[in-house]
């Protein structure tokens, strides 16, 4: 009779959340219907919308996003939450990010499922991102016991002059489809530990990713007997965001996403005076020296180009190859090219290395780019082609031919395409390297430790992340990860990049019973 019930049930919806395969959507605390904003308590009283599995073009399940009213509750529970989370002593404050990570272990497959089923990255970088948000909560932990403000020599007799560290209050998160768990993270972890609360607004294509992660978080939080709107939601489309750019309660607006995008958000805060950090678009190079060891070149190329279906920020969008080794190794690469193309399909099975592009517009773009390329004179060398679906899948892309310069090389297509161009020598391929606005991540394939120290010195990569020897990628969560011009110029992860959660006040006391002026002005 169970049974039968159950075979009812599945036959009333054809949502992906009621057919077996997607049981893990259940084990998050998904439903059909699921709440978009979280204040304190579960709401949304905006559109209802679908979200949609790129693998496969069906619906997954609804979320209900929020209004400016369900944003504005949501900006006020997190600022009365804010007066209990900052009294907190850090490192207490960072016993409760060590049980977020323990309680992100606990869930770390069937939210990494998650991220595969929705955003469309494969199982094993999908559960890849939720273990990035793991390992910053334990960097997190560490530094809520390590961060420090300074003891300055004061030039005063009987003066103390310090720097401290401050929370900011509330702080706001937009983050990209790309990385619907992981900047979330890496951003949450830190300025939790920081001591401030924060509202998170998902990209509108990944709102079940932001729901069952806010989830995990809310949980500990409450078990602890916190207030939950400590980690507060409010899923939507750029409405959302755009209030947030607005809303001076918002203390720092962390923003990852494109360039376009990011540069109006900026501008907004700016209007304000407000802090922004920003995580913008790349156009990373990797550049294959005369010199370098091909067979780790080629390797490193065809994880770069075309992992997560070029859906990377920091993905090879130019190879910058010597003229020398030019021909051998793109030949190389064509073979690596054709071994990956029969492992292109549904994110969730495991033999499969490229999943589909997150939407049928990321196709439509990648279709384009490609008719212009052949247009201003490039050559197809493998791929160009949109397969077939169900899901949104595309064929791994070589052009050659086209100028450095040219405005199509000059621009992020977000799709697995990578332009081939030919150096004389190294420095051309860095002058090459950096003549794009972008400047997330680059990398040099070489044995020589000349050229390596050229790359990374003053007049090497000027870009946030400079590689020597291994693809074009983030950095790992020790480090601090971004880019300069106009990828934005924020830092987020390790580092110090935790002191742009904080304020900085630089005190002054005065323990005695004089009153010396710096410099040893007399003013009487
Ligand atoms: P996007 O710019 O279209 O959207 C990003 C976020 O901004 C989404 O949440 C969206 O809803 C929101 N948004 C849209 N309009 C807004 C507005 N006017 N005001 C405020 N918010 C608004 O980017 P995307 O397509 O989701 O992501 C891909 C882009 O993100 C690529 O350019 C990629 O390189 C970049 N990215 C950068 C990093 C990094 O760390 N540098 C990481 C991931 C992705």
């Amino acid at each position: 009779m169970l049974k039968t019930t159950q075979k009812l049930f599945r036959m009333s919806s054809s949502y992906l959340i009621n057919d077996s395969k997607y049981s893990f959507l259940k084990e998050l605390g998904l439903q059909e219907k699921n709440c978009g904003v979280y204040d304190g308590a579960w709401k949304g009283s905006g559109e209802s919308v679908k979200s949609i599995c790129p693998s496969n073009g069906q619906v997954i399940a609804e979320v209900k996003y929020g209004t400016a009213s369900d944003y504005d509750s949501c900006v006020k529970a997190s600022q009365k939450a804010w007066e209990t989370w900052a009294d907190m002593p850090i490192p207490a404050r960072g016993e409760i990010v060590r049980q977020i990570g323990d309680a992100l272990r606990e869930k770390l497959v069937p939210l990494g499922k998650l991220v595969s089923a929705e955003m469309g990255k494969i199982i094993p970088e999908g559960i890849g991102e939720v273990q990035e948000y793991v390992d910053i909560c334990d960097y997190a932990v560490g530094l809520s016991r390590s961060m420090s403000g300074a003891i300055i020599p004061s030039e005063r007799p009987g003066h103390v002059l310090m720097e401290k560290w401050n929370p900011l209050g509330v702080i706001g998160v937009i983050s990209a489809f790309n990385f619907p768990v992981a900047v979330y993270g890496w951003n949450s972890a830190i300025a939790m530990v920081c001591g401030d609360t924060v509202l998170w607004k998902g990209s509108e294509t990944t709102p079940l990713v932001s729901i069952a992660t806010t989830k995990i978080v809310v949980d500990v939080l409450e078990k602890n007997k916190l207030p939950g709107a400590i980690a507060t939601l409010c899923s939507g489309r750029a409405d959302v965001g755009k209030a947030m750019a607005a809303d001076p309660r918002i203390k720092l607006l962390s923003f990852t996403g494109s360039c376009e995008i990011g540069n109006l958000v900026g501008v907004e805060v700016q209007k304000r005076f407000g802090k922004h950090l920003l995580e913008l678009g790349g156009n990373n190079a990797l550049i294959i020296d005369e010199d370098a060891d091909l067979n780790m070149a080629v390797q490193a190329s065809v994880f770069a180009c075309v992992g997560t279906a070029g859906q990377r920020c920091t993905t090879t969008r130019r190879l910058i190859l010597h003229k020398k080794i030019a021909k051998e190794f793109l030949e190389r690469l064509k073979k690596s090219y054709n071994k990956v193309l029969p492992r292109i399909g549904d994110a969730l099975d495991e033999n499969v290395l490229i999943g589909p592009l997150h939407t049928e517009t990321s196709v439509k773009k990648y279709k384009d780019t490609i008719d212009q390329a052949v247009k201003a004179g490039g050559k197809i060398e493998f791929g160009g082609k949109v397969l077939n679906g169900p899901g949104y899948f595309v064929e791994p892309t070589i052009i050659s031919g086209l100028p450095h310069d040219s405005p199509l090389v000059h621009n992020e297509c977000f799709a697995p395409i990578v332009y081939i161009l030919e150096a004389n020598n190294l420095k051309e391929a860095i002058s090459w390297n950096n003549e794009v606005n972008q400047g997330l991540s680059s990398s040099l394939f070489t044995t020589s430790i000349e050229k390596m120290f050229d790359w990374i010195g003053p007049k090497g990569s000027d870009c946030g992340i400079v590689n020597v020897n291994i693809p074009t990628n983030g950095a790992e969560i020790g480090g601090a990860f971004g880019g300069e011009k106009h990828t934005g110029g924020g830092r987020e992860s390790g580092s110090d990049s935790w002191k742009q959660y904080m304020r900085r006040s630089t005190i002054t006391i005065n323990h005695t019973k004089e009153l010396p002026l710096a410099q040893g002005i007399k003013f009487e």
